[in-house]
């Protein structure tokens, strides 16, 4: 299993992708959660990523592509991984296919967690209530939801052009989105074997 979920920040993507990786034992990689255990450790990424996190910006791509890269090259053929919150624009989709190439893999599914507008700005409101993250004051949401449309949002159709994009509807429970999740998994285990 190879894919890359793709959604805006509130889908619930990081719930799911987790959930996916433990039912299929893959790799998550979720370069927010890389990205703040780098800020947390104070490393020298960290340093250079914590302004542009803070901001609700993108992290240079270069930074980010080299912290992926450094990531998939030792798991070989072995492994699968779910990708989470990565690639964000499509010059980071260029470097992964070209990454992968060099690596001799191939991706299986993109799949979008499909949200409303309306329905995204009431979650992260109350995710900003309940969880402080420093980037999740109403400003910064506003912004890192700007950021989605302008930069993210076009990989929709970048994917959707090369026969990957699959869509879940995101506004069902988590159980019935995780369900969703694992009817693409099968089909694409059944088209394989078939
Ligand atoms: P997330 O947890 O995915 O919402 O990411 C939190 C923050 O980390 C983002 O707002 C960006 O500042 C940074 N970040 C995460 N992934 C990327 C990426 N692929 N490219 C650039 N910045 C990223």
């Amino acid at each position: 299993m190879r894919w890359i979920l793709l959604g805006p920040p509130g889908s619930g993507k990081g719930t799911q992708a987790k959930k996916l990786a433990d039912n299929h034992h893959v790799a998550h990689l979720s370069t927010g959660d890389i990205l703040r255990g780098e800020v947390s450790g104070g490393t020298e990424l960290g340093k250079q990523a914590k302004s542009y996190m803070d901001a609700g910006d993108m992290v240079p791509d270069q930074l980010i592509v080299d912290m992926i890269r450094r990531r998939l090259e030792p798991m070989g053929h072995k492994t699968g991984f779910i990708l989470d919150g990565f690639p964000r624009n499509t010059a980071q989709a260029d470097a992964l296919a070209q990454m992968l190439s060099e690596l001799n893999l191939s991706l299986d599914r993109v799949v979008l967690v499909d949200v409303s507008d309306k329905e995204i700005a009431k979650r992260l409101a109350g995710r900003a209530r309940l969880e402080r993250r420093a980037d999740d004051s109403d400003q910064v949401i506003a912004h890192r939801l700007e950021v989605y449309r302008k930069q993210t949002a076009p990989l929709i159709e970048y994917y959707e052009c090369r026969g990957l994009l699959a869509r879940v509807n995101g506004e069902q429970s988590i159980d019935a989105v995780c369900g969703e999740m694992e009817t693409l998994a099968t089909a694409r285990a059944v088209s394989r074997n078939g």
